[in-house]
């Protein structure tokens, strides 16, 4: 058997210990391991001399060792290592603490290149930890990856050399020649070994242009797939004389333009034999629910059920209402299913569900997913709220033979990113604002002033107004840390600068039940000021709250800013979004300023994309994007409509990719979909 699919534990230098956390970042094989890319890399190829290197910034030096210093053992489990260097022009002095491994192996004379900050003055110039490598056989572009607990770079590219051993041993080549020859990619085994071990910069970047159009690629084939088997799918043709007046004339507010529009479009879908596949994408505020309303109406009068799902509990008890509110006057009762509902609710609700007398169900995904029978189901909506990825989509196409798909998203993107990331669906944008919102004024100001932000906020909350303290530490990716920060935070408010109001807690670790009694006292007006981590940011719906104060602003993507500032503004009168950041770094400061210059979430986005790249939109686990192609799309557009171009030559002729030439694209195009939901394409 190829050596290079085995278990990556058979890969001399990976134990057990290693290969557990190899396969905690999805790494199973050594082939899976030379697709683990690295995140940049040390550039030594223009070494800097000592007398011209400037303080602060990281600079690769080429330098031959004069004299290795005593250590110091300053106490237990302190020391310190110190290697004088030289390179002609000035010495300099290398320090390391606590790890004497590389002082040990450095000898005096010898060349080495050394990478790192140097501080300090005339006297002594030091650079502390830096990278060190022999100049003999340097590795001049000395690639970093992805840091993962335990595993270092020095450990990985260990044993990814290994893995280009066995590469070499069994060549691949995964695209057609066809391809190849078009596009003037280079063969796969090349760039897989220039990416992990780079001469220049000029085949690198070839290198990674072949990865990232391979990648691409897949993506794109994948979702034109799901597209397509949906297209020669049928799903029940609805009336198109269907009158939805009565859902009309009971509305509390004329429509906007757009929201008929979205409306107009999806009937047209629903009525036309073929599942629908449509997104309907738009900023906070913008009012998709009423959208997702009338579509459930329009499936109800023809004798089909609808089910919502929302990401949390407290939004599908929130649809609940809303939906119920706009939905009565037809007689039509929508029934709530989450993991709160009592066993025996629930007993009554999913007998309903399956008789068809629930015309309209409203959930959370996790429990809709589980063994819920539908008599008639016509319409699958998903509020995304970003949360859900392409598998997730992919795996409800199954649910119910084949339902028409609504997919709202509250988190605008730049147009060129959804085609692709929603590649298998049709697009709506709502972009327009419901009459008389009132922009939310936005400030970023520094942590100094905090006391006077604090100020503002305890006016308003005199007028009987109600705000939101964000202050996750980082995005929700530790939940524990953001949790005790936000408890500490809270304690802190409450005793202090906000002791006379009525203070509450909102974090992700409290259960569904406790999130919701918060969520209901916040709307009920029994708390003034809500302190919360992230989790706020999942559309819940206060209009009397005005401020929203974010700390640590600068930690976020724009697009996430958007989200949250959307907490507010909501209803009738004036209100404000505080960024709080202590970064003096001027990019992270101008980054914040934009939010203060526009509420468009749209020319928001396409600033992030440009500023970030598009990691931002979606995190890695729930779109399953490789990173290498969301790295690559940020600044390369045309590779963007290459692939787009290439996917759809493949796919004409052969729409299942049966060729025997693209059977190695077909096995990847399958795993990536198949990643991280049960049942993507297969
Ligand atoms: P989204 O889910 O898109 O963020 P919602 O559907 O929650 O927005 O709508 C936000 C608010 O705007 C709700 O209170 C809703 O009733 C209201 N709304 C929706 N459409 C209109 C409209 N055309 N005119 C006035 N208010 C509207
Ligand atoms: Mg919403």
């Amino acid at each position: 058997m190829n050596e290079l699919y085995q278990p990556i534990e058979r890969l001399p230098g990976v134990g057990e210990k290693r290969a557990q956390k190899y396969h905690k970042m999805g790494i199973h094989t050594p082939y899976e391991l030379l697709f683990h890319f690295p995140r940049n890399y040390i550039d030594f190829t223009n070494p800097v001399r000592i007398a011209d290197a400037e303080n602060g910034e990281p600079v690769p030096v080429r330098c031959t060792v004069r004299q290795k210093l005593t250590p110091s053992f300053i106490r237990r489990g302190f020391s310190i290592f110190r290697v004088v260097v030289t390179d002609g022009t000035g010495d300099l002095t290398l320090v390391f603490y606590n790890t004497p491994y590389t002082y040990q192996a450095m000898k005096p004379g010898e060349e080495y290149y050394v990478y790192g900050k140097i501080s300090g003055g005339f006297t002594r110039r030091e650079m502390a930890s830096p990278v060190v490598q022999r100049a003999e056989g340097a590795m001049l572009l000395q690639p970093v990856y992805p840091q993962t607990a335990g595993l270092t770079s020095v450990m990985m590219r260990t044993n990814i050399q290994r893995a280009l051993q066995y590469l070499d041993a069994a060549p691949a080549e995964t695209m057609p020649a066809e391809l190849m020859r078009t596009y003037s990619l280079m063969p796969l085994v090349e760039a897989l070994h220039t990416v992990h071990r780079p001469e220049k910069q000029e085949t690198l970047a070839a290198a990674r242009h072949r990865l990232a159009f391979e990648e691409l690629l897949q993506f794109q084939l994948g979702t034109l797939m799901l597209r397509h088997r949906s297209s020669s799918q049928s799903a029940s043709a609805m009336s198109p004389e269907t009158d939805l007046s009565d859902f009309f004339s009971a509305l509390p507010f004329p429509l906007t333009g757009a929201q008929q529009r979205a409306i107009t479009s999806i009937c047209r879908d629903l009525c036309c034999g073929r599942p629908m596949n449509r997104l309907l994408q738009g900023d906070v505020g913008s009012g998709k629910t009423v959208v997702a309303a009338a579509a459930a109406a329009f499936a109800a009068k023809n004798g089909c059920q609808t089910v919502l799902m929302a990401p949390t509990e407290i939004l599908a008890q929130q649809h609940l209402q809303t939906m119920t509110g706009f939905l009565e006057a037809l007689g039509l009762k929508p029934v709530l299913l989450t993991g709160s509902t009592r066993a025996k609710e629930k007993r009554q609700i999913k007998a309903a569900i399956a008789d068809g007398t629930a015309k309209v169900v409203i959930g959370t995904h996790a429990v809709i997913q589980k063994d819920t029978d539908f008599h008639s189901l016509g319409l699958v909506i998903t509020d995304e709220q970003h949360r859900f990825g392409v598998a997730q989509r992919a795996a409800l196409a199954e649910k119910g033979g084949c339902p028409h798909k609504l997919v709202m998203s509250a988190t605008p993107i730049p147009r060129t990113l959804a085609l692709i990331i929603y590649g298998d669906l049709d697009i709506t944008v709502l972009d327009e604002m419901p009459k008389g919102r009132m922009p939310v004024k936005t400030f970023a100001v520094t942590g100094g002033y905090r006391e006077r932000a604090f100020g503002f906020i305890r006016e308003r909350l005199d007028a009987g107004e109600q705000a939101y303290l964000v202050c996750s530490m980082i995005e929700e990716s530790d939940q524990m840390e953001n949790v005790q920060a936000a408890e500490t935070y809270a304690e802190t408010l409450k005793n202090g600068a906000f002791s006379d109001y009525r203070v509450g807690l909102l974090h992700g670790r409290l259960k569904p039940q406790e999130k919701e009694a918060v969520m209901t006292a916040m709307k009920a007006h029994e708390i003034d000021l809500l302190v919360c981590t992230t989790v706020v940011e999942v559309g819940v719906d206060v209009p009397n709250a005005t401020v929203i104060l974010i700390e640590n602003a600068d930690r976020f993507g724009l697009a996430q800013l958007h989200q949250l500032r959307g907490r507010v503004g909501r209803g009738q009168v004036q209100s404000y979004c505080i960024l709080l950041t202590d970064s003096r770094r001027e990019d992270a400061r101008e980054r914040l300023k934009i939010m203060s210059r526009t509420t468009n979430g749209f020319a928001i986005a396409e600033e992030d994309l440009r500023l970030r790249g598009p990691g931002d939109f979606f995190g890695h686990a729930q779109h399953g994007m490789p990173p290498l192609m969301q790295a690559a799309m940020g600044s390369n557009m045309p590779l963007v409509s290459q692939t787009q171009q290439a996917a759809k030559m493949l796919l004409e002729s052969d729409p299942e990719l049966r060729a025997p030439e693209v059977q190695p694209l077909r096995t990847a195009v399958l795993q990536l979909f198949a990643k991280n939901g049960e049942n993507g394409l297969n």
